[in-house]
């Protein structure tokens, strides 16, 4: 019986963690589940899942939340200090990461310092921090199983090779609702419209992010941190299927990729299950009904938060820290018709600009680096208001 501590519970992620724990219940349990604001659907929850512990990260939502679980045996606690130290504890078995934005950093590190493995569905705490979360994961002898599918893919592909250095990481992107539109189109695309992913239903902020395909520099990022791999050896190739979830290319130039339906449920079970395998919910893959699986390159001209995301990754230091807080800005004000969709952009590259470069930052150095930035984009996007 694996315990785990599923951070962000209430999310695209949490939900089909506990679909997974739902069709397992002798294998795993989830023993502490924690929430940014939604205290319906974490009261619901934990009703369900009868967690010895829950989080709610909006303290102001605490007494309510207290009350309405009153009846049962379950601790409530609410902040983000909470979730930092609940994760911790000894009833927990392996934290499963997947807290949207900075926010994730701080408790998937409490985690590793705690010598929990972490599975882990937060991109942003490798692109803001890659550096200083790995080597803190080498120290204290923890496991970073991936649970994006693309690096799931990478890692399952590397299984058996681990002795070898890849010649290439390829990362597939589907393309997003966008895939062959000019930069003139995308100057009015709406929220709507780039909330409508054709294969994945995710939660908003990474639903943006692949539309405008930062999603893929977040995830060049993380790969390099993951892999250990030069940012001159990670490619992108848009499949815009998703049934290739990225592939590995080797010194004899062999290429291993992994397959399967694009469910997310199978990459979370894995880093759960991991070596294992089991049963999963995610449906079987029926080659005759995916006969044509094309591939083609991004135009970065075009998709420019995949430059941005190259540019800052080679950079190094706070650089991706700058912009990841500087997208998470973007992202909001886009979804609140605050800035365009091609002006992300533009408020990206002023807050890289207008960062002053720390070469090795500390976790301070990158808190303050985050907070700051957040300041520049939020005056960026009213300087064009
Ligand atoms: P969602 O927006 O659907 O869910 C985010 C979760 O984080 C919610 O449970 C939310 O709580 C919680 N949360 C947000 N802020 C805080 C906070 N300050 N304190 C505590 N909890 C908080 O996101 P996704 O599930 O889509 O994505 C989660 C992460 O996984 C992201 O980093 C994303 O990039 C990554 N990922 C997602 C994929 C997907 O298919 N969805 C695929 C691969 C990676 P509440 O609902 O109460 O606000």
């Amino acid at each position: 019986m694996k315990r785990i501590a599923i951070l962000g519970s209430t999310g695209s992620i949490g939900k089909q963690t506990l679909d997974i724990v739902r069709m397992h219940p002798d294998k795993f349990a989830a023993e502490i589940l924690v929430a940014g604001t939604n205290i319906d659907l974490l009261e619901l929850q934990a009703r369900e899942f009868k967690p010895n512990i829950v989080v709610i990260g909006d303290e102001s939502k605490w007494a309510e939340l207290k009350k309405r679980l009153e009846s049962l045996p379950i601790k409530v606690y609410a902040g983000a200090k909470a979730i930092e130290e609940v994760v911790t504890l000894d009833c927990v078995d392996i934290v499963l990461a997947a807290m949207v934005g900075f926010a994730g950093l701080r408790p998937t590190l409490a985690a590793i310092k705690a010598h929990k493995p972490i599975a882990l569905a937060n991109k942003e705490t490798l692109v803001v921090a890659g550096q200083l979360v790995m080597q803190q994961a080498a120290m204290n002898q923890v496991p970073i199983l991936p649970v994006d599918s693309e690096h799931s893919a990478i890692f399952q592909c590397l299984n058996g090779e681990r002795h070898l250095t890849p010649k290439t990481i390829i990362l597939t992107a589907s393309g997003g609702p966008f895939r062959g539109w000019t930069r003139a189109q995308l100057e009015n695309v709406t929220p709507a419209q780039a909330l409508k992913h054709p294969n994945w239903n995710m939660g908003a902020k990474v639903t943006i992010d692949s539309a405008s395909l930062m999603n893929k520099g977040l995830e060049s990022i993380e790969a390099r941190w993951l892999f250990s791999c030069p940012p001159s050896k990670i490619k992108i190739v848009v499949h815009p299927q998703s049934i290739i979830h990225s592939m590995v290319e080797f010194e004899d130039n062999s290429v291993k990729a992994q397959m399967g339906m694009p469910d997310m449920r199978l990459p979370i079970q894995y880093a759960l299950t991991y070596p294992d395998r089991i049963a999963c919910p995610a449906a079987p893959l029926d080659f005759a009904a995916h006969s044509n699986l094309t591939f083609e390159y991004p135009d970065r001209a075009v998709f420019q938060n995949l430059q941005i995301a190259f540019d800052a990754m080679e950079k190094g230091g706070n650089v991706p820290c700058a912009m990841n807080a500087a997208n998470e800005v973007a992202v909001k004000a886009f979804l609140e018709e605050r800035v365009s969709f091609v002006g992300m952009s533009d408020v990206i590259r002023t807050v890289m600009a207008k960062t002053p470069f720390v070469a090795d930052p500390s976790l301070d150095d990158y808190m303050q680096c985050d907070a700051e930035c957040r300041k520049i984009a939020e005056e960026a996007i009213l300087a064009k208001l």
